[in-house]
């Protein structure tokens, strides 16, 4: 979601007539969109602007600074002493005019009405192949480790219309790779009392135009919530060929107990009846997940349930992340009760197990022949580097032709434990 609200960002400041650079010395104006989900996020946050205002000191060049994204009511006060200004995403239409206050004089073609809502602000994409598509922004769910709910505000879906014109626009422009993005993209549209269509319609439309477009995309989407999943999802990802086989299905815990305190409304049991029917239903699909380890008050046996969990789900991905109290998330208030050795050997025990089962998938792919999308070169150019529709990492040697951004067909000649290796194929 900050990726795809950066590309946002960088397209007012195109307007501008700023250029974006990797250089921070070289930078006119500097920026953060920071991220709410652990503190440590936030603490990097202090430390950038820290060290950017001893650089302005240094230069002494009037450097701008902004801070956005997800950030606290609280915290917003405290950075509005360090940075130049601080504002909400959906804010950014006014960007222009904090920058222009500064006595930064904005280019006589800037046209102020272009930027009415932050939907309609076209992203500036990193590439011609691979786009975020936000469809909703504010989360109603309140999981006691999350701040979101504070920091983006309550749930607003976007328009359907526009979002299916905007997937529509990237397609035709030759975009291969497509994600939706929400802090629970199942319960898309119910906010609008019936007046918008549900995720699994969305999911329904898109995929009808990709069996009549003739362009070749994949379409993905992230994160649905596990309390809010449904058949009639599964069955729509499984009649339509564009809806990538893929399902990011967050458990967070293994455990009863840590789950009810993470209030995340749903057992473990209630969830493995959901993995059964994506099994069921999409049987080629791969499962990715989100895991936190050392919550406050997880014991060894609820540790070793997130651990069984994972053997028994065999997830080919998890995104393990040792837990970090939030200000402003209710599990703040809570003891923060695991000390981080333990908490680093918790997660080293499950990432041991994701190797396991991911290294069992990749190896029933051994001698398959399967469609990559290649993405980039690996550090030494040799290789292109890439994803099956599953996201598998695959890596293909490089030949003459540059095929960044295609889809190729590969045979898999090798099997590692995150990662499989093909030659192109007719
Ligand atoms: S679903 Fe839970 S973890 Fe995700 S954004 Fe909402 S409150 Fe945060």
């Amino acid at each position: 979601m900050n990726i795809s609200d950066s590309q946002r960002v960088k397209t007012v400041l195109d307007n501008l007539g700023y250029t974006y650079t990797e250089n921070e010395s070289e930078a006119d104006i500097l920026g953060v969109v920071a991220c709410s989900v652990r503190q440590k996020a936030i603490d990097r946050v202090y430390s950038r602007i820290h060290t950017w205002n001893k650089m302005k000191r240094k230069q002494k060049k009037n450097i701008l600074t902004f801070l956005s994204g997800c950030v606290l009511e609280s915290d917003e006060k405290k950075f509005l002493k360090t940075f130049d200004f601080v504002f909400k995403m959906g804010d950014l239409d006014k960007l222009p005019d904090m920058i222009n206050n500064y006595g930064v004089t904005l280019p006589g073609n800037f046209k102020k009405n272009n930027l009415t809502d932050f939907w309609q602000i076209n992203p500036h994409y990193d590439n011609n192949f691979d786009a975020y598509v936000p469809i909703q922004n504010g989360c109603n769910n309140f999981c006691s480790y999350c701040a979101v709910p504070y920091t983006r505000g309550r749930e607003l879906s976007r328009g359907s219309e526009e979002i299916i014109s905007e997937v529509k626009d990237l397609v035709d422009r030759g975009f291969k790779q497509i994600t939706l993005l929400g802090q629970n993209v199942n319960s898309y549209g119910s906010d609008k009392n019936g007046n918008e269509i549900s995720f699994p319609e969305l999911l329904e439309r898109i995929g009808e135009y990709g069996d009549t477009s003739d362009k070749e995309f994949l379409l993905y989407f992230t994160a649905p919530h596990p309390k809010d999943f449904t058949d009639e999802l599964l069955h729509v990802m499984s009649r339509h060929k564009c809806l990538a086989k893929w399902v990011h299905f967050p458990i967070q815990s293994g455990d009863d107990e840590v789950l009810k305190r993470m209030n995340r409304n749903y057992t473990l049991e209630e969830y493995a009846q959901s993995v059964d029917k994506i099994r069921t239903i999409l049987p080629d699909a791969t499962l990715f997940t989100d895991i936190i380890v050392g919550f406050s008050g997880e014991t060894e046996e609820a540790f070793e349930n997130s651990a069984n969990a994972m053997r028994r789900f065999k997830y080919n991905m998890v995104y393990i992340a040792n837990y970090s109290p939030r200000p402003g998330a209710k599990s703040h208030k809570w003891e923060d009760d695991v000390p981080l050795e333990e908490k680093k050997r918790r997660l080293h025990k499950l990432s041991d197990i994701m190797m396991d089962t991911s290294h069992e998938y990749n190896k029933t792919l051994l001698g398959k022949k399967m469609r990559v999308l290649l993405t980039s070169l690996d550090r030494n150019g040799e290789y292109f580097q890439g994803f099956t529709e599953g996201r598998v990492v695959t890596r293909v040697k490089k030949e003459d032709k540059d095929l960044i951004g295609k889809f190729i067909n590969i045979k898999i000649t090798e099997v590692r434990h995150m990662s499989i290796e093909g030659v192109p194929v007719e």
